[in-house]
């Protein structure tokens, strides 16, 4: 849409619009005032520097100074313009008539003013920050960028912002119960912030000396769709045990996660490997594992009731990780979908190998990139 429009008495006469970028294009001249519209790159009074109160004397149409394409000047008036003189008549004037005046918006190549161009033009500009190619990343939400745009602006209402502004309240952190509830703190100091900071990190944790660490995994590419699963077995100074996986066919993805789990305690089972971590990106099998009630689907009541008879005689530990944080046993599932038959390995095959290093030196996988 073209916001300018020659006949349209605000955008024709809107000094803020003609001297922020438009200009007349000179056709028949009758539309263009001689001395205040910019035909020139500049209005006529500007660049003569003539003072106001002569400017409100003057007022002629372009066109009284052409006659069948050419310039045609009183003396007077040429010796009046004669520093700009030069330039008039280099103006190219229609070389017949029927052109109309047209008023163009300078940095738009097709000289329509459009709405982007007038907001850019009206907008306020504030400095630029090097933070916010971050903030305003198109990896995030954007309800979260808006939450850091905020915090890094100081406008989250938080505790201590309300009573700044007059509230009367008492303050304490609802999430970890101590200190007062501050931006800074929940970002940074709290206990529950610090957790959370630690999964986002995704740094792999050694298990003891004799605990062996299970990491596991399943895969499904629809739901359900082709499934397959894997596992890796660690010792306390993140060496592989041995790593495994497999494929399940047609299933859904919550079953080839408990299909990776089961696996893996049968096998440390037959390993003899009877003090277990076992971490899993799978908030629903870490809930299966810790709860006493066997919830899990019902054709996997008598799987799940064996494989709970074996963690009996077992010194376990069980926790949840972020699927950044479970990169090893992800590879091994998803290779495990086009698999044959049950896999095992010694050592980190090749197609897991380079989350495993990244493990090894305790550099976190993260989902996305800037
Ligand atoms: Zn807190």
């Amino acid at each position: 849409m073209n916001l300018i429009n020659s006949d349209d008495p605000y955008w024709g006469m809107d000094g803020v619009v003609e001297e922020n970028g438009s200009q007349w294009i000179v056709g028949s001249g009758s539309k263009i005032d001689f001395w205040h519209h910019n035909w020139l790159g500049s209005t006529i009074i500007d660049l003569l520097n003539i003072s106001p109160s002569v400017a409100k004397t003057l007022q002629t149409k372009l066109s009284s100074f052409i006659i069948n394409g050419n310039w045609v000047c009183p003396i007077d008036l040429q010796a009046l313009c004669a520093p700009i003189w030069n330039d008039v008549v280099r103006t190219t004037l229609p070389c017949k008539v029927g052109l109309d005046d047209r008023l163009i918006w300078k940095s738009a190549k097709d000289g329509n003013l459009t709405v982007a161009l007038a907001y850019d033009l009206k907008r306020t500009r504030l400095p630029r920050v090097p933070w916010a190619r971050f903030v305003w990343h198109p990896s995030f939400r954007p309800r979260n960028s808006i939450i850091l745009w905020k915090y890094l602006h100081r406008r989250l209402l938080t505790d201590d912002v309300l009573q700044r502004r007059g509230f009367q309240l008492s303050s304490v952190c609802s999430l970890c119960r101590h200190g007062v509830e501050t931006s800074h703190h929940l970002f940074f100091t709290c206990s529950f912030a610090a957790a959370i900071w630690w999964n986002l990190l995704n740094m792999f944790q050694t298990p003891s000396v004799f605990q062996v660490k299970i990491n596991t995994d399943g895969a499904a590419r629809g739901s359900p769709g082709l499934a397959g699963f894997g596992g890796i077995f660690r010792d306390h100074l993140g060496c592989v045990l041995g790593c495994f996986a497999e494929s399940l066919g047609n299933a859904y993805a919550l079953e080839a996660e408990l299909h990776a789990v089961v696996h893996a305690i049968h096998l440390a089972s037959l390993k003899g490997w009877k003090s277990l971590w076992i971490e899993s990106d799978s908030t629903l099998v870490i809930h299966f594992l810790s709860s006493l009630n066997n919830k899990v689907p019902w054709h996997y009541f008598t799987i799940w009731f064996n494989c709970r008879a074996l963690l009996a005689s077992m010194l376990v530990k069980i926790s949840h990780v972020y699927r950044e944080g479970n990169q090893v046993a992800d590879c091994l599932a998803n290779f495990g979908v086009d698999q044959v038959g049950t896999l095992w390995w010694d050592s980190c095959p090749p197609c897991a190998l380079s989350a495993y290093c990244l493990d090894l030196v305790g550099l976190p996988n993260y989902r996305f990139c800037l």
